[in-house]
């Protein structure tokens, strides 16, 4: 699969650049977690932990096309944007469940309203819910400190 190939995959949904929190359910001191972005980034999640999406996303996120402003820097002016390959997809606990590439690796195939089985269009993926569209804050707008109150489920939603 060559790498046009490979971006074809993606579904555009946005919910990738959201921001998720881990919280490890061992660590039941009432202490408050710091949001996993305030520390490092990471590829890898520990037994007893879990991983909380919120609904704050990256600010070069286009809210309405749910696509990256700035895709081909990227990686310059985010450094902690993830680049999926399909080397690194074992790594792939941190991606939705809706996911084109987890669905795929997962052997659950595309859904029917991917863009790729609907003319190219995203509409049928709005339809469904699966995108972040209408449902996000940026993340120049809200405090690190403050994500805890920005914890939902919907990212977790999968259908078809
Ligand atoms: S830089 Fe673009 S692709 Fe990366 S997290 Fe931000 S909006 Fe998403
Ligand atoms: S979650 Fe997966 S399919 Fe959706 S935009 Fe991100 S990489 Fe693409």
């Amino acid at each position: 699969m060559n790498r046009t190939e490979w971006e074809a995959i993606c579904d555009g949904c946005g919910k990738c650049c959201l921001h998720k929190i881990i919280e490890d359910d061992s660590d039941d001191d009432g202490e408050e977690h710091e949001p996993v972005e305030s520390l490092s980034p990471t590829d890898y999640i520990r037994e007893g932990e879990e991983l909380l999406y919120t609904n704050v996303v990256c600010h070069l996120l286009n809210d309405k096309t749910c696509s990256c402003s700035k895709y081909s820097q990227r990686t310059k002016l985010v450094p902690d944007c993830v680049q999926l390959t399909q080397d690194n997809l074992d790594d792939i606990f941190f991606m939705p469940p809706s996911c084109s590439y987890r669905r795929l690796h997962e052997g659950r195939g595309l859904p029917s309203w991917h863009p790729l089985l609907n003319k190219g269009k995203k509409t049928a993926m709005h339809k469904a819910g699966m995108s972040v569209r209408g449902k996000v804050m940026k993340d120049d707008e809200v405090d690190i400190h403050d994500y805890e109150d920005h914890l939902v489920t919907w990212p977790l939603e999968d259908v078809d």
